[in-house]
């Protein structure tokens, strides 16, 4: 079986969710006692939030690379970075590393495609509702129209990203704030809304969500086992 390496620690709290749904859809396909193989590498935190917050996203691009390196040399096969917003230096994991490196955008953007979505609300970080590396990306190769709450509610889902879910805390008043948001991007015809952070599943459920939902975390997870089995 190929080894899948994992980048995680952003947060940590997300990384454990990882490690649950590779092993859980391994042992889906596979049954018995079946694991996925995988490592992971968790990284610092605190610099990595830090470097964000200052909009140096050179030196994240080295440290991701690095990381990525790490696990290349430690036996993986393939490299998964367990953060969506991080992805706004893919490229310089792809550059470090000769094993392939699944991007979380794009089981994502198949995903839609087949359930015949065309417009869709995101939530995630600032970074990834704002900038272009993850709208554009959604666009470009598979045709999505994306859409984001209004600015206020861009800093909320923000703030309960970094100030609760990253610290592992799921609370009720929080979940409602995001079920209004989802429930404007519905009135804005978004036909469904991708959990844009890889937290973001602690606190959102389906059941919880008047849109469908697309949970970025578990998409990524599960595509990463498909490849490990498939290519096995
Ligand atoms: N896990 C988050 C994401 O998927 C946010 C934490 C981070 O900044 O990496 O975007």
């Amino acid at each position: 079986m190929k080894t899948i390496g994992v980048i995680g620690g952003m947060s940590w709290e997300s990384s454990t969710e990882y490690y649950r749904l590779l092993n859980r859809h391994a042992k889906a396909r596979l049954g018995g006692h079946h694991n996925a193989r995988s490592l992971m590498l968790t990284v610092d935190f605190a610099s990595i939030e830090a470097c964000q917050r200052a909009g140096d996203w050179a030196a994240l691009g080295l440290q991701m690379a690095e990381a990525a390196r790490q696990l290349e040399r430690g036996g993986a096969d393939l490299v998964l970075l367990a953060t969506n917003t991080m992805h706004r230096v893919y490229e310089s994991i792809e550059q470090a590393i000769d094993i392939p490196f699944l991007h979380i955008a794009d089981p994502t953007g198949s995903a839609l495609r087949a359930a015949g979505i065309e417009r869709v609300g995101l939530l995630g970080t600032r970074y990834t509702m704002e900038q272009t590396f993850y709208t554009g990306r959604l666009r470009e190769r598979y045709g999505l129209d994306t859409l984001t709450p209004d600015e206020a509610q861009r800093a909320d889902v923000h703030r309960i990203i970094y100030d609760e879910l990253c610290h592992g805390n799921v609370n009720e008043e929080s979940r409602a704030v995001y079920q209004r948001i989802i429930e404007g991007m519905a009135a804005r015809d978004a036909q469904a809304v991708i959990l844009g952070c890889t937290e973001i599943t602690l606190l959102i459920k389906p059941e919880d969500s008047v849109l469908p939902v697309f949970d970025t975390t578990a998409l990524h997870a599960q595509a990463a086992v498909e490849w490990e089995i498939d290519s096995a």
